[in-house]
């Protein structure tokens, strides 16, 4: 039995393209494996994902030639490419280069068009599966896993697991700069609030972890976890002595579970 895999891509004109994917010769005997295979569905999916944000930079390319200010076509510099990391392999992209339009302050200035749709050069969802799952697992076996299962790059490693991780905990980091350091307001404006839910609970624990680079020595490091009846528990961890903002940390965390400043907590 032959299954031909096919994509049909259809334009605003309601104008159809297909392309063929993969065909695929499946038997029915004994010794066949039922249905796709590891291998076939990992080609699958990245043969998909190359076609679609192909199409898709295309059309915004094409979308975005003209100036927005005063709608004239403006000169082409000359193409590159990129490469766009997801979860479903790294697609190669023709990115085109313009001149910024005459009307514009810099008319000499060389942009990629492509920069505002993809300003990053990695999907959100690769940096989302790769720091969640090396938040529970070592970097080396988060990329085996990756390897495994998903057509991701095959030079994706433990080290880029790892700065990819990092750069999400930056800009975390960075976004914990403007939160509030301690409940605003004061007692009698916390008694004006409505009735709130049902007590949160915070778990607080501690324990010695061994240096990686030196040794002998040993750093503290705190975690806890934060369990409310309607909402999903939250865990934080930081090291004492080098954490500049634990209260912060702590406060923007009871924060995401909807805490009310008139709500009891119970630290254990
Ligand atoms: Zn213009």
């Amino acid at each position: 039995m032959r299954f031909k895999i096919q994509v049909v891509i259809e334009n605003e004109h309601q104008q159809e393209q297909i392309q063929n994917i993969v065909c695929l010769e499946k038997g029915s005997h004994q010794g066949h494996c039922a249905g796709l295979s590891l291998i076939e569905s990992k080609y699958i999916l990245k043969e998909l994902q190359q076609r679609i944000i192909l199409h898709q930079a295309e059309d915004y390319t094409n979308s975005n030639m003209a100036c927005p200010c005063c709608q004239k076509q403006r000169r082409i510099k000359g193409y590159n490419t990129m490469q766009y990391k997801t979860l479903f392999g790294t697609v190669v992209i023709p990115s085109l280069r313009l001149y910024e339009c005459a009307c514009s302050e810099e008319p000499a200035k060389i942009f990629s068009v492509l920069k505002s749709w993809l300003p990053e050069h990695i999907s959100p969802e690769l940096q989302y599966i790769e720091t969640k799952w090396a938040s529970y697992i070592s970097y080396e076996r988060t990329a085996a896993l990756m390897q495994d299962v998903l057509p991701v790059h095959a030079t994706q490693n433990a080290v880029t697991v790892r700065n990819h991780l990092h750069k999400v905990a930056k800009r975390q980091e960075r976004e914990l700069e403007g939160k509030p350091l301690c409940l605003s307001g004061c007692a009698n404006d916390w008694a004006k609030l409505p009735k709130p839910d049902k007590p949160l609970t915070v778990g607080i624990d501690g324990g010695y972890v061994r240096s990686w680079r030196d040794k002998q020595t040993n750093f503290e490091v705190i975690v806890g976890k934060s369990f409310s009846k309607i909402k999903p528990s939250k865990r934080f961890g930081f090291v004492q002595v080098l954490d500049s903002k634990p209260q912060r940390r702590l406060l923007h965390l009871l924060n995401e579970q909807g805490m009310q400043a008139n709500q009891q907590i119970t630290f254990r």
